[in-house]
């Protein structure tokens, strides 16, 4: 149903467990792109076209194009208000966990420190051959190459059609059967698995709690539903964080 603010913030005590799933809308305040809509074209491509293991493997210095423009975009941005407060949130509730679908790395620059980057990250460069892997914010050749193997690297991300890294799905999975309170904040609950956490959240008996610029698919299915900015709604949540 339609909530109100009050009665969101009312849920959110700190003797309860909270989980926390974002979403591309969270940083969408902050001049990050989402995938949905107009925002979602990078030149004439979609970028739901782009973060996948096929175009990587057909055109990589196209992908690598896009992800070195996206790495660029998102290095002059800035954590919003919904970033803040969701770290604030942590700070408040001693049993919480946030779970992003983000690679922008704005909600560990807001300060949140109990954070699963469920797709990993922007910032993380790995090897296509061999076992190396980097955090790396530096500007990338074209086409930039392992210094062990020397083969082709690629976005430390999780694209598309690709499963998630071991462990992370079993630790949301866990998490998730053993929640009070379930929010999920600005995802248009297209992609999965994340788009099934409410409902195990739910089947666990945790009050689920959409956040979301406008209805998603998921919304009828959500015990209270808000809609509008969430770097406007969360703040209102969390004491100390509304401008
Ligand atoms: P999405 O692009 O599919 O959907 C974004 C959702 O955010 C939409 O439902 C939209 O209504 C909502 N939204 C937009 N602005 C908002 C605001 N100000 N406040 C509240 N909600 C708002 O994003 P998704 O569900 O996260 O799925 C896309 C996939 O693409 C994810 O897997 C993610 O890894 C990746 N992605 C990441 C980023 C990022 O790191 N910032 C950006 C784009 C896509
Ligand atoms: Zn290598």
């Amino acid at each position: 149903m339609q909530a109100n603010i009050e009665m969101v913030k009312a849920l959110l005590d700190p003797g309860r467990k909270v989980v926390v799933l974002t979403g591309a809308g969270v940083s969408a305040e902050s001049g990050v792109p989402t995938f949905r809509g107009q925002d979602g074209l990078w030149k004439t491509h979609r970028a739901e076209d782009l973060a996948r293991p096929d175009a990587f493997a057909a055109r990589p210095e196209l992908v690598w194009e896009f992800y070195n423009w996206r790495r660029t975009l998102v290095a002059g941005c800035e954590p919003g208000p919904a970033h803040l407060a969701l770290a604030a949130m942590e700070r408040l509730i001693p049993n919480f966990l946030l779970i992003t679908q983000n690679v922008d790395g704005l909600h560990g620059q807001a300060g949140s420190r109990k954070l699963v980057e469920m797709h990993g990250s922007l910032w993380q460069v790995r090897c296509t051959v061999c076992t190396h892997a980097r955090e790396d914010r530096s500007a990338l050749p074209p086409l930039p190459e392992c210094p062990v193997c020397g083969h082709l690297l690629r976005p430390g991300v999780v694209w598309f059609g690709e499963p998630l890294t071991p462990g992370v799905l079993r630790l949301a999975v866990a998490q998730l059967r053993d929640v009070d309170v379930f929010l999920s904040v600005g995802t248009s609950g297209l992609v999965q698995p994340a788009a099934s956490f409410h409902q195990l959240a739910r089947d666990h008996g945790a009050v689920t709690v959409e956040i979301n610029a406008e209805p998603t698919p998921s919304t009828g299915l959500m015990d209270f539903a808000l809609h509008g900015p969430a770097g406007v709604i969360l703040p209102e949540m969390v004491p100390g964080t509304a401008s």
